[in-house]
């Protein structure tokens, strides 16, 4: 199972990572009593057959040594470098996203953890270890299958259905299927067995039918082959079929690979010709592709036998881009040596990017904010927004730099207005914490408690500070309702003499005007203070009451204001 290792010369980077990851997990075993190893090992395997960098691959060797072992990151950075540590780095924090149960917000723990992952290469190597853990899931108990079933089904298998991978993202769903949906498995088994093996020998039996034709016509394919439909999402498709298994034209498929995209036009033509296709159901998405890349010709035809049969048509390009998606990209990439593959590469490239910038449409459309929308497209989407675990497991989305108030106003507004206190993965912090990805956040309120202008001073969300400034504004209405109300500025000078604020205070409370700022400085070469304060008052005829009682305070020398504003 090591073949694939002896590509590598001894001294290279990968048998290095090997040696390092061997040694690391000598003495751990896995859960079906194997040494531990065999299971980076396949990871890498897989990520290595999909032309991964070497990076990549020494990361996938490395991915566990971090957790259960004496070994840290400083170590893997001095022996690796900078940049299989930066994977690695990554890997290790994936696995601290704690299951958050079924009842979660799914789409927003996709982007946790999209966000905690940071390079691209990170998911792919997260998605060849899930494969691998599937495959193994029997020797895990039943409750941590179920968890890990639904992470893999909900997850996993959506990330890499929205990265174009396939052939991936139908393994992975039906690997978690079994453990998820067992009776609705079992159903599929002995419903769809006899028929998956019935159709797969008419298949069989067209595949030299449909070459001869082609051949006749000057298409001379690739290859053909027939693929069968996934379980679930055979699964899926019954759902929206009454569970009428005839109505499913495309149980099994034959798909033809061509050189160029004119003989996959030129293959359906010649396949319209010799058998008629049924209406409305010619799918060209050649001309428009799948939101996730997809690209291919489909057509229903009543074939051999008059049997219904649906035919896929497409290039290699094509097709290892429908199997591998983004990581067909990533295998472009690594094969720029000459002009012409730098030349498909970039074409390749640039249409993925787009694709990207869809997807992240896709994902940004629950976003109401037009303006933070934009700004996170223009920006990096994935650093600019974090994601935090509410006590009840719910994964809430918030910009990068969000304290716990933007948390609490975005559970409630309630909650914002009355919080008084946060404690972030049970320790208490102060309320302009940061909020880092993963954290889980806790907030505690006091009943009545009203929001605090402070607050705008650190918040973050565009929600926080609508809702507290429009608290404020209430609040300022409230006091100007007694319409003329003047806002001034006391200066009064005075002896330097204990209690005489005490006094000056007192003054301003029994006339129930409430000082806004205070301030005293005491001169103590001349001994007299000067005291600054800050209020307002609702007439002239207070101003003078006030005036007048300041001046009969004992020590005031001299008493002037100003108004303000
Ligand atoms: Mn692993």
């Amino acid at each position: 199972m090591t073949e694939w290792l002896k590509n590598y010369p001894k001294n290279s980077i990968i048998i290095k990572a090997y040696e390092f990851a061997n040694k690391a997990h000598e003495n751990e075993k896995r859960a079906n009593g194997d040494p531990y190893i065999i299971h980076p090992l396949k990871v890498a395997e897989t990520v290595y057959n999909w032309h991964f960098d070497e990076s990549s691959i020494a990361a996938a060797l490395l991915h566990d040594t971090l957790e259960d072992t004496p070994h840290s990151l400083k170590e893997i950075i001095k022996i690796f470098g900078q940049e299989i540590a930066f994977l690695v780095d990554g890997l290790t924090k994936l696995e601290t996203v704690k299951y958050p149960g079924e009842e979660t917000n799914v789409e927003n723990l996709r982007k946790l953890i999209i966000s905690f992952s940071k390079d691209l290469r990170v998911i792919i190597i997260k998605l060849a270890d899930r494969e691998h853990n599937m495959k193994t899931i029997q020797y895990l108990p039943p409750e941590r299958q179920r968890q890990v079933a639904w992470e893999t089904y909900e997850i996993y298998a959506s990330l890499a259905h929205r990265l174009g991978m396939q052939n991936l993202a139908g393994e992975l769903e039906d690997l978690a299927m079994p453990y998820l949906y067992s009776e609705e498995y079992e159903w599929l088994i002995d419903n769809v067995t006899e028929l998956f093996e019935e159709r797969q020998l008419y298949a069989e039996r067209v595949k030299p039918e449909i070459l001869k034709i082609l051949k006749e016509n000057n298409v001379e394919p690739v290859q053909i082959d027939s693929r069968a439909k996934r379980y679930a999402s055979l699964y899926k498709k019954l759902l929206r079929y009454d569970m009428q298994l005839d109505k499913i034209y495309d149980l099994i498929a034959l798909r033809i690979v061509v050189k160029s995209v004119e003989e996959c036009y030129a293959a359906l033509g010649i396949i319209h010709k010799y058998w008629q296709p049924l209406p409305s159901r010619i799918k060209d998405y050649i001309a428009r592709p799948k939101p996730n890349g997809y690209r291919s010709i489909h057509t229903t035809v009543f074939c051999l036998d008059n049997k219904i049969t649906e035919f896929q048509i497409r290039t290699l390009e094509m097709h290892e881009e429908a199997e591998m998606g983004i990581a067909a990209h990533w295998a472009y990439q690594q094969i720029k040596s000459s002009e012409r593959h730098r030349r498909n590469w970039l074409g390749v490239q640039n249409r993925r990017e787009l694709l990207w910038v869809e997807q992240l449409r896709n994902w940004q459309k629950n976003f109401s904010d037009k303006h933070n929308f934009l700004e996170s497209l223009q920006g990096d989407f994935f650093k600019e927004r974090i994601f935090v675990i509410t006590p009840q497991n719910d994964v809430i989305d918030l910009p990068a730099g969000s304290t716990p108030v933007d948390f609490a106003y975005q559970i409630h507004s309630k909650i914002g207005d009355e919080c008084v206190g946060a404690k972030i993965n049970n320790k208490i912090v102060p309320l302009d914490y940061e909020l880092h990805s993963g954290d889980l956040v806790e907030i505690s309120t006091q009943h009545g408690k009203k929001p605090s202008a402070d607050w705008l001073k650190f918040i973050k969300t565009a929600l926080a500070k609508k809702r507290i400034k429009s608290f404020t504004k209430i609040q300022n209405r409230k006091l100007n309702k007694k319409t003329g109300i003047i806002n001034l500025e006391f200066k009064i000078t005075c002896e330097d003499r204990q209690g005489y604020l005490k006094d000056l205070t007192e003054v301003f409370d029994t006339a129930k005007i409430n000082i806004e700022y205070l301030n005293s400085q005491t001169d103590q070469r001349h001994k007299f203070t000067s005291v600054t304060a800050r209020c307002g008052v609702s007439s002239n005829f207070k101003l003078e009451k006030i005036i007048l009682k300041l001046k009969k305070i004992p020590g005031t020398v001299e008493v002037s204001y100003k108004m303000n504003r």
